[in-house]
């Protein structure tokens, strides 16, 4: 039934949220219709819903989303086809200059990306059309399941960070926190040759990472985790950390199982944040390296999208649930649980 209406999830208060029907876009000079197919609840979509964090409304949420090319705008010019899958990225202005030395993740244009459509702010991917410039286009395996594809995203959050702390093969690297974005960490560092270790306090997320490959599970309820890093380090302590909940114990206890030369990674955003307080003469001393890192960027997109549809990282045990995007209301409950993994829409 051909319509020029689409369906879209719309969050109209914390814990309100509805379908609405907004009129289907349509793609211009250089852009493309993307028929969207499944979309993933990242942290923001759930902390928006849940009101830990402070969020504008209406907001169409759904960042983390993949589909096929319905439409290609007239006068475009590139090799995708109607059917291709799709995820769709930034692509950063190019001229500013962060643009100008490939970070992206800084462009002043914030990716160059729209976010507002018929009066409502956000991503909408939690839709079903989305045009979008062909800069922003990043293509799928044919054969990529939809709801794998969608995490895409978060996986080109977690290959820029860890090119930012340059995790090199048979380093030890410690990741804080397993839940989706830890695992994903550890998923990545372990393609890249590193030795991994996992803290985690949730006994059923210690076992999902060491069914996912972790070297090594620490839980700091049972253990002294920076010393257990230590002795699993012959002394020396994690090449590098990433912290991937927002908490100000993960970042201490990151500090001090973190070794000489070591590079710590603040992946999380922390809702509210807590003081991090650093000796400055050992940061002189260890010449340990502190930073964090937010977004996936340009590469990091084509890395990810790489990594999924070549199977190189299996995203597949990640993904907890999928429902049909009438059934957002429940998928945001589930998703906001926090034991749960990723959540998936499909539609
Ligand atoms: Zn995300
Ligand atoms: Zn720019």
């Amino acid at each position: 039934m051909p319509t020029n209406k689409m369906r879209v999830a719309v969050m109209t208060g914390i814990r309100q949220v509805e379908i609405r029907e907004l009129p289907k876009p349509q793609p211009g000079p250089g852009e493309v219709l993307v028929r969207i197919r499944a979309c993933a609840l990242c942290t923001w979509e759930q902390r928006t819903y849940s009101g830990v964090a402070k969020g504008r409304f209406p907001f169409a949420g759904g960042h983390e989303f993949s589909g096929e090319i319905e439409q290609i705008g007239e006068g475009t010019d590139t090799n995708l086809e109607v059917g291709s899958r799709v995820v769709v990225g930034p692509s950063g202005c190019g001229k500013c200059h962060y643009c100008r030395l490939g970070e992206e993740s800084k462009c002043v244009s914030l990716f160059g990306g729209t976010m507002d459509y018929e009066g409502i702010w956000g991503p909408m991917g939690l839709a079903e059309y989305k045009v979008t410039s062909l800069e922003q286009v990043y293509q799928l395996g044919d054969d990529l399941p939809f709801e794998e594809g969608a995490l895409s995203e978060p996986m080109a959050c977690v290959v820029h960070a860890q090119r930012r702390v340059g995790i090199k093969l048979a380093e030890d690297v410690l990741v804080i926190g397993a839940g989706t974005m830890g695992l994903l960490n550890m998923l990545v560092a372990k393609a890249d040759g590193a030795r991994v270790m996992v803290s985690e306090i949730d006994p059923a997320r210690c076992a999902k990472a060491r069914e996912l490959g972790a070297h090594e599970v620490f839980n700091p309820k049972e253990v002294d985790m920076p010393q257990a890093v230590k002795e699993a380090t012959r002394s020396r302590g994690a090449d590098v950390v990433i912290v991937a909940i927002g908490n100000g114990i993960a970042n201490k206890q990151a500090l001090q199982a973190v070794g000489l030369l070591g590079r710590v990674m603040l992946f999380a955003s922390a809702h509210p944040p807590e003081d991090l307080c650093v000796d400055p003469d050992w940061l002189h001393y260890s010449q340990v390296a502190i930073t964090g890192s937010v977004h996936g960027d340009v590469r990091g997109f084509t890395v990810a999208t790489k990594l999924l549809s070549d199977r190189i990282v299996n995203v597949r045990p990640l993904i907890q649930k999928t429902l049909p995007l009438s059934e957002v209301k429940e998928a945001l409950e589930l998703a906001i649980k926090p034991d749960t993994y990723r959540i998936v829409l499909t539609m």
